[in-house]
């Protein structure tokens, strides 16, 4: 399949009528699946409601069929065709959230979505973007859109057009070109159908911005509990996974650099992730900047970026500092302990 590349100056506020944006939404409304920028990383959607056309994103990205999708709309307002109930914290967290990095899980309306959206639940998961040519994609081409990360399954997600033709070249119809994406983490996850809003997936909006708007939230406990079963289906797969093996080190950066020590002594070339303060205290075979330890969302930023460096140094294993897990270090956590396969190490391995 040739995969068009549609490229548009996203600086714009409103991109209505945009002639590429049209071609693209021609192609969601035809049922291929295209991929585009939105504030968090970049999606690959298809209309919700054709279950011909969301097949096509799991055949593209190599998708379990258990993992359900987060469906995308314009406008809140769309949202009573799709739901069945609407909390009243639903309500609050739409009102102060959207447009934005936060999908809600509601209660769906029966026959609505394709089944393959939902992955057979009775839940579904919504969010309305905040980025020019997602909405401007999605006015235009007037159907829900099912869009999961552009990537192939496993790999780090895409922040750029360039990450998703280089998983997904000649696999999917196009891709609109807007751009680096903003956070550079997926959306924050929260099932408001209860009271009580619980976070399945950590992300930008974080469990402080939820609780000081709503009083009380929860953490699924499978984020931090392995052995508990998630509530969301996707937190169980590995995820954002580099080519070569990253092991996390908990502890101070002169413990990182015993580790670089010890590996160079056991003859392995070795990659180092930090930030830009830590950096120049490293000596390694190789050293990537994530970010900086002052504003976390820059190491959100570039996080999934970096990984995707990471494939190109000539390393044997790749060490990475880790971040205190407060506001958006919960998910940057998060993302690279699934990057990790939980691989971390402390003072004690180092002892053995
Ligand atoms: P992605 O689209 O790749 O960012 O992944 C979407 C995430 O949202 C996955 O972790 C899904 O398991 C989760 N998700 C989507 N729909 C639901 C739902 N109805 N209930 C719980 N989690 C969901
Ligand atoms: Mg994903």
């Amino acid at each position: 399949m040739g995969t068009s590349l549609w490229i548009v100056d996203s600086s714009v506020d409103d991109l209505w009528g945009n002639p590429q944006i049209k071609d693209a939404a021609h192609q969601i409304r035809k049922g291929e699946v295209v991929a585009f920028p939105t504030e968090t990383v970049y999606g690959l959607g298809a209309n919700a409601l054709d279950s011909t056309a969301v097949k096509k994103i799991f055949e593209a990205k190599g998708r379990p069929s258990d993992n359900p999708l987060i469906v995308h709309i314009a406008e809140k307002d769309q949202l009573r065709e799709l739901v069945d109930e609407v909390t009243p914290v639903g309500e609050k967290l739409m009102n102060a959230f959207w447009p934005g990095p936060l999908s809600l899980i509601f209660k769906k309306k029966e026959g609505v979505f394709s089944e393959l959206v939902t992955a057979g639940l009775d839940t579904v998961a919504i969010r309305v973007p905040e980025h020019p040519v997602a909405i401007a994609l999605l006015k235009e081409a007037d159907v829900p859109v099912a869009a999961p990360s552009a990537n192939r399954s496993g790999r780090p997600s895409p922040t750029t057009a360039k990450h998703v033709l280089d998983d997904l070249h000649g696999r999917i119809k196009g891709v609109v070109d807007g751009g680096e994406t903003g956070y550079g983490l997926e959306s924050t996850v929260v099932d408001c159908t209860g009271d009580i809003p619980i976070i399945l997936r950590p992300g930008s909006i974080t469990a402080e911005d939820i609780r000081e708007l709503i009083g009380e939230v929860l953490v699924d406990p499978a984020l931090k509990d392995e052995k508990e079963a998630p509530k969301s289906p996707g937190m169980k797969y590995r995820h954002y996974a580099p080519e070569h093996p990253l092991f996390l080190v908990e502890g101070p950066i002169q413990l990182l650099q015993e580790f670089v020590d010890r590996f160079n002594q056991e003859g392995k070339r070795v990659g180092v992730l930090s930030t830009q303060e830590n950096h120049q205290n490293i000596t390694a075979d190789a050293t990537i900047v994530i970010g900086s330890e002052e504003e976390l969302s820059s190491v959100a930023h570039s996080l999934y970026d970096t990984l995707r460096k990471s494939d190109q140094l000539n390393v044997d294993i790749l060490l990475s500092q880790t971040f205190p897990e407060k506001g958006v270090g919960q998910a940057i956590m998060n993302r690279l302990r699934k990057a990790a396969g939980n691989q971390v190490l402390t003072e004690e391995n180092l002892k053995k």
